[in-house]
């Protein structure tokens, strides 16, 4: 009884996921269907054109939206703790910050930032059991830690995590421009249908009406979409997670959050990679790091070595 409750609980929450593709389908009927289709016969080559933007646009939304849902967005591995070089010399774990010597210039250079509990111990989860690396946070949902957890987001019925946090970004930039191409190209056909309903009659005022409530659900999800797609490309500019944006009200937490701002070319390849030809393409081929530890800034870092040998 307890497995099947478990169950419809998590099929329950692909419902979200139905919904966006029915939203999906209302803007793809809108569009191919209701405009395009009907337009082929007087000009030939706006129809054509039309279909062929709408078909590359649904491809990246369905790619961008199904990566999103399966890609694991990154946990723990089971093997991972903090490393021992973080102890003191007492063998009790310290606020030490990592500094290596680049191979190039010689130069000290951060590469690693520590996120400790504030009595100085590494984070630990008491619900996985487990340690958790920088930028980690355990999600309720999921019931796991999830590696740089951005959020939970129900629409997907997954977290947004290391792994897939560009697949979800590049979801809501497509699905941001599908909406737009759909209220920009459908209002002809909007005017047409408002026309029928006015006018006619019987099956006709059925179709049109589907064809109004298609486009108006589009459209408000489309002004939802662009909310999210401009706050989503600020916190990335930032070098910040959706959590981190939180955290940045605690005073001590902000000192920390700060320290992943690398500036906002560094930040945004930190997230689309490293090659511009990949950036709006489903693929994480140039993206580095492994969710696990993370570059912060130096100068940042420097403050923190010095009050460190200050005894602070
Ligand atoms: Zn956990
Ligand atoms: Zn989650």
């Amino acid at each position: 009884m307890f497995q099947l409750s478990k169950r419809l609980v998590r099929a329950l929450g692909f419902f979200p996921c139905i919904l966006v593709l029915a939203i999906i389908a209302c803007g793809y009927y809108v569009t191919t269907v209701a405009t395009f289709i009907p337009l082929l016969s007087s000009s030939h080559f706006v129809g054509i054109l039309g279909l062929l933007v709408t078909q590359l646009l649904v491809l990246n939304i369905l790619i961008n939206f199904l990566l999103s849902i399966f890609c694991d967005p990154g946990g723990v591995p089971n093997s991972w703790k903090p490393s021992e070089s973080m102890k003191n010399i007492r063998g009790s774990w310290s606020r030490t910050v990592q500094w290596v010597q680049t191979e190039e210039t010689g130069d000290m250079q951060s590469v690693l930032t520590w996120e400790f509990k504030r009595n100085g111990a590494p984070r630990f989860c008491r619900y996985c059991a487990t340690y958790k690396p920088d930028r980690t946070h355990h999600c309720r949902s999921c019931k796991r830690c999830i590696l740089k957890m951005d959020h939970h987001c129900p629409w997907i019925n997954n977290c947004v995590g290391f792994y897939n946090q560009k697949f979800f970004i590049l979801f809501v930039y497509y699905a941001f421009l599908g909406c737009l191409f759909v209220s920009v190209t459908g209002v002809v056909t909007l005017k047409r249908a408002l026309f029928i309903i006015g006018e006619e009659e019987g099956k006709q005022v059925v179709s049109a009406a589907f064809v109004v409530i298609c486009y108006c659900l589009v459209t408000i999800f489309g002004l939802a979409l662009l909310f999210f797609a401009v706050f989503h490309t600020l916190l990335v500019l930032k070098g910040r997670t959706t959590i981190e944006m939180h955290e940045i009200r605690d005073l001590a937490r902000a000192r920390i959050v700060r320290k992943y701002d690398l500036g906002w070319k560094r930040n945004w390849k930190k997230v689309f990679g490293n090659n511009v030809l990949y950036w709006f393409l489903p693929v994480r081929w140039s993206i580095d790091g492994d969710g696990l530890t993370f570059e912060s800034n130096v100068e940042e870092q420097r403050i923190s070595l010095m009050e460190d040998d200050d005894g602070v």
